[in-house]
């Protein structure tokens, strides 16, 4: 019995000390993080906007954000955590333009890196046969945009919103409208700088250190953090030609976009929207579009009908119209749309690209930019979209009048299975994102907690049924729902997190490891 007794005590006494040495070395933090040798600055104060994010959900104040103005900024603080070793709770989260959803960016009493301080370094542009352009992590797309088009080039692969940073959505994937064609945007980076768990600076590419290269891309800032980026650019059209027809029936609606993405002349961008009794004013969030004549835009309007919209543009330049136009005609002429919803405007390449700004100004005018965003997205093989969108549309969801709802199919072969990202595995998949609004501090059918009920609805369907859909941009609480996201590629995820990260520093936001303490 006292052995036991003496056994207790001393198992105590240990905890306490081990407690109290991290709590110490805690309580210290500040003064050794203001004594690293740096060009940028730390904040200990003021630090609200590390935990607000575009999904308002989340509020993670962290203990210090730093504003690097170099590479090695980052490294020598990274590095001196990690020399910390076990005894620091100290975690280290990169923040881009902070538009995650979930948190994933926030770094509870942690150490936030404020990646836009280290854009606005002058892009190196290479206008060879294969053009590429280096950026800093922390630069924007849409600055990169502006840069690229002084040289006649653009990257090849988008998002839908241009207001984020090269880090950010290259640790997801990218995906847009492009994506069938050329891939997401991780399939379209030749090389990177990244700052690992370890505090080391290294370039990565397919041909050197390709393991961390790929562990990188879709690797939700799990493995390092990138600082710079090699992009692939190509030859920028001046104007576009957009296009959106409307379809009642889903088979036929789903066989078209399938039919467009598999054609090799074809649309350059092809999307698809969801439309169930939409009357609601929320949705200008995506209706950026100015059709040839309006009062055809009122057939947009579904009242108590579901709708399918395809959206399409051609690029073409200001000597090419006629090509273009009877290009457009030709594909249009194979499609089975609802003849009278033909609209079709013209619009500058960059007006384009950038239309959800446009939007977005419009929202933050009326104050519902900053509300709370309870996305869901999900990847879902094509053998089983048309099952989920009986489920879904025809039962689920009552209407998409507080946000749009994306869908539209890519080519797995554009995607590179080596990199973290996990995906169904089928040639074709579908992507399917609820972009909800949720009105703040309300009860009913559009506050927050009414989306995120219908969110499980949605999930919990997939799972009966076996959809074998894959969330993008995922969001878990617990490790066995992340070991389940990942499922054979587990293993990889975490020999590559002890390789790189070893003691789980990077990225707590995702809540995938947690910090060896
Ligand atoms: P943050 O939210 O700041 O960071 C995201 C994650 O990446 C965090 O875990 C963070 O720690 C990590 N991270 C950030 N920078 C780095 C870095 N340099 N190195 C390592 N890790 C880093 N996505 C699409 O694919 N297609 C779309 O069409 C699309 N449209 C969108 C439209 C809107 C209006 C919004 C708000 C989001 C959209 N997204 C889309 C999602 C978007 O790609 C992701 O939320 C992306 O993470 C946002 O980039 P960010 O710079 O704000 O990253």
């Amino acid at each position: 019995h006292n052995n036991i007794l003496f056994i207790r005590t001393l198992m105590i006494l240990l905890l306490s000390c081990a407690t109290i040495r991290v709590d110490f070395c805690f309580s210290s933090v500040p003064t050794s993080l203001r004594a690293l040798p740096l060009e940028g600055n730390f904040t200990f104060t003021e630090n609200e906007f590390a935990a607000r994010d575009y999904g308002n959900q989340y509020h993670f104040l962290p203990l210090a954000v730093l504003h690097p103005k170099s590479v090695s900024d980052i490294a020598n603080t990274i590095k001196h955590i990690w020399h910390m070793g076990p005894l620091s709770k100290l975690t280290v989260a990169a923040r881009g333009h902070g538009h995650s959803t979930r948190g994933q960016a926030q770094a509870d009493q942690g150490i936030v890196i404020n990646m836009e301080s280290l854009g606005g370094q002058v892009m190196q542009f290479n206008t060879g046969q294969l053009p590429y352009v280096d950026v800093s992590a922390g630069d924007l797309w849409i600055n990169i945009l502006h840069e690229s088009l002084k040289h006649g080039l653009a990257p090849k692969s988008w998002t839908d919103y241009l207001h984020l940073t090269v880090g950010g959505t290259l640790s997801n994937a990218g995906i847009s409208g492009q994506a069938f064609r050329h891939g997401p945007q991780i399939s379209n980076v030749h090389q990177l700088e990244v700052v690992t768990g370890k505090g080391d600076v290294v370039n990565c590419s397919e041909k050197q250190h390709a393991d961390l290269f790929h562990s990188v891309l879709g690797g939700l800032g799990q493995f390092g953090i990138i600082t710079k980026a090699r992009i692939s650019l190509e030859p920028a059209p001046k104007m576009v030609k957009w296009i959106r027809v409307l379809y009642s029936d889903f088979s036929t609606f789903s066989r078209d976009q399938e039919l467009l993405i598999s054609a090799e002349h074809t649309f350059d961008y092809i999307e698809g929207l969801v439309i169930i009794n939409r009357t609601d004013v929320l949705n200008s969030w995506r209706s950026s579009f100015s059709p040839q004549d309006p009062a055809q835009a009122s057939k947009f309007i579904s009242d108590g009908r579901t709708l399918f919209c395809l959206e399409l543009t051609k690029n073409f330049n200001p000597d090419e119209v006629d090509t273009a136009n009877k290009e457009v005609e030709n594909l249009l002429s194979k499609l089975s749309y609802i003849q009278s919803t033909l609209l079709m405007t013209e619009v500058s390449y960059v007006e384009f690209l950038d239309r959800v700004h446009t939007s977005e100004l419009k929202l933050r005018s009326k104050g519902m930019w900053d509300v709370p965003h309870p996305w869901l997205n999900l990847l879902i093989p094509r053998s089983k979209i048309k099952y989920f969108a009986q489920g879904v549309f025809g039962n689920i969801l009552k209407d998409t009048k507080s946000g749009p709802v994306l869908i539209y199919p890519v080519n797995k072969s554009k995607w590179d299975n080596r990199t973290s990202f996990v995906f169904p595995e089928e040639d074709i998949f579908y992507m399917v994102a609820f972009l909800f609004h949720a009105v703040p501090s309300s009860a009913g059918t559009n506050g927050l907690e009414h989306f995120l009920t219908l969110n499980k609805r949605i999930l919990d369907f997939c799972a009966v049924a076996h959809l074998g859909v894959k969330q993008y941009l995922a969001h878990y609480t617990t490790q066995e729902q992340w070991q389940a996201h990942f499922g054979q590629r587990w293993e990889v995820f975490t020999q590559r997190k002890s390789t790189y990260d070893p003691l789980a520093i990077l990225a707590p936001g995702q809540r995938i490891f947690q910090k060896r303490v």
